[in-house]
């Protein structure tokens, strides 16, 4: 079998096709904001502070109806019906929807003191809750960052759900990412989801497209509510609005497969346009022998630095504000026990700070296996003549040349190949392993041999 000839595919395509530019004139301030974990339609850039939760929920009629129709029965509003009530919520959506997004309108409209039920976008309470670092005395919002959550990770969540709230009318408990709870994290949370404080509101959020991959038992004691993918339109039109090229911005909304937060990223930041490049490119090294692993090792270590140097900003943000807590900075007699002590806090975290390195790394591999599938997808799509739109409308060229030369149940297996990886990297195989296992399987279902 001829390998394909690398000179279609230079490296820069996609970087070369997004642009810097478009970085250069995104204001700072917003650049940086959700690049790493999570945006979305939801939050509308023109006036953001100034939306009511209903306006933000434009884009989302179904989402915006269940969750109006729930808080004005809480608030017993003329002409609602309490049935539209409860206080377990399970929000469920595919990843970059905006789940997390959508919990904080349901609590700013739950407890806006302004427009009790629905929420007016403007007081300070709504402006707590809907920013970007969601905060109110009686909202209580997780965002865990390791791999799993066992069941010390949510002990502090039991007693949280069990207060009653100081000032608002209602207590709010959102746990962004539940679907990284155990068993036996999920099992000790039984109790607070079927029986809630009559002033809690628990909500629940897991990035699924299939609610049945959710712990079967506490998904039968929530209220569930789905939370659609942004369409293309929407999504160009909020990267447009950002600054972003409307040609960048439509190839980051397909590319992305719809997930808000991975587009911005793909317009905003270049090592992220050059990660995909990498792994999409690994379905032509494939073909150039010792070549794909060396390229798969890469791709490894490009992973392994970005998810570092992620991680040392927020452990030295972290190490910053255990030094204020302990009070560094203090002189005489105390110094130095205060330093001490601000170092058995720093070296406690440390488990934690590890797994959430392995976090960050696992995420940035998955998206760069998921990139990887969709020229596969591509490929398929050509071969069998099906009109639907390319995942990689930039690498249409690979698309094509695999579409040729493999057949189609090499691009099935190949496919195949990327979703085992994928899963043997969420058991927490070593990534160089699970790699060359995918290059092997890979090289096998498109016979580059
Ligand atoms: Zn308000």
């Amino acid at each position: 079998m001829t390998a394909i000839a690398p000179a279609i595919l230079p490296p820069s395509t996609s970087a070369a096709y997004f642009g810097h530019e478009v970085c250069r004139s995104q204001p700072a301030a917003r650049r940086s904001l959700f690049i790493t974990s999570y945006s979305t339609r939801l939050e509308r850039v023109s006036s953001p502070e100034n939306l009511s939760v209903a306006a933000r929920l434009a884009d989302a009629p179904s989402v915006r109806d269940t969750i109006l129709a729930a808080a004005a029965a809480a608030h017993g509003l003329p002409g609602t019906d309490p049935r539209a009530m409860t206080h377990s919520w399970l929000f469920t959506g595919p990843p970059g929807a905006g789940r997390a997004l959508a919990a904080q309108a349901f609590a700013a409209a739950l407890m806006c003191p302004a427009e009790p039920g629905r929420g007016c976008g403007t007081c300070e309470t709504c402006r707590g809750i809907l920013g970007p670092e969601p905060r109110h005395t009686d909202l209580v919002f997780i965002r865990p960052e390791g791999l799993t959550i066992g069941v010390d990770g949510v002990r502090d969540m039991i007693r949280d759900a069990a207060t009653r709230p100081t000032v608002a009318p209602w207590r709010v408990v959102i746990y962004d990412k539940a679907d990284r709870l155990t068993d036996s994290a999920a099992n000790s949370l039984l109790k607070t989801v079927e029986e809630p404080s009559s002033t809690t509101v628990l909500i629940l959020c897991a990035p699924s497209t299939a609610p049945e991959d959710f712990s079967q038992t506490l998904r039968s004691r929530c209220r569930h509510l789905y939370i659609p993918a942004p369409t293309v339109d929407q999504i160009v039109e909020d990267l447009v609005a950002e600054g972003a090229s409307p040609a960048d911005a439509r190839l980051a909304a397909v590319t992305s497969l719809r997930n808000v937060g991975r587009a911005r990223q793909l317009v905003q930041n270049t090592d992220a346009q050059r990660r995909r490049t990498m792994a999409i490119n690994l379905a032509e090294d494939i073909f150039h022998g010792s070549g794909a692993f060396v390229a798969a090792s890469r791709l490894i270590t490009n992973v392994t630095n970005e998810a570092k140097t992620i991680n040392e900003a927020k452990n030295a943000k972290e190490d910053e504000e255990i030094a204020m807590a302990f009070g560094a900075g203090a002189k005489g007699k105390g110094a130095a026990k205060v330093q001490s002590e601000i170092k058995k806090e720093i070296k406690k975290r440390e488990p934690a700070r590890r797994s959430r390195q392995k976090r960050t790394q696992y995420d940035l591999l998955d998206t760069a296996l998921v990139d990887l599938m969709g020229i596969y997808r591509d490929a398929l799509m050509l071969k069998v003549g099906a009109a639907v739109e390319a995942t990689h409308p930039d690498f249409s060229g690979l698309a094509g040349d695999l579409a040729a030369r493999v057949s189609e149940e090499g691009l099935v297996a190949a496919q195949n190949a990327i979703v085992l990886c994928r899963e043997r990297l969420l058991v927490n195989l070593d990534p160089t392993m699970a790699l060359n296992g995918l290059v092997g399987r890979l090289r096998i279902a498109c016979r580059a041999r």
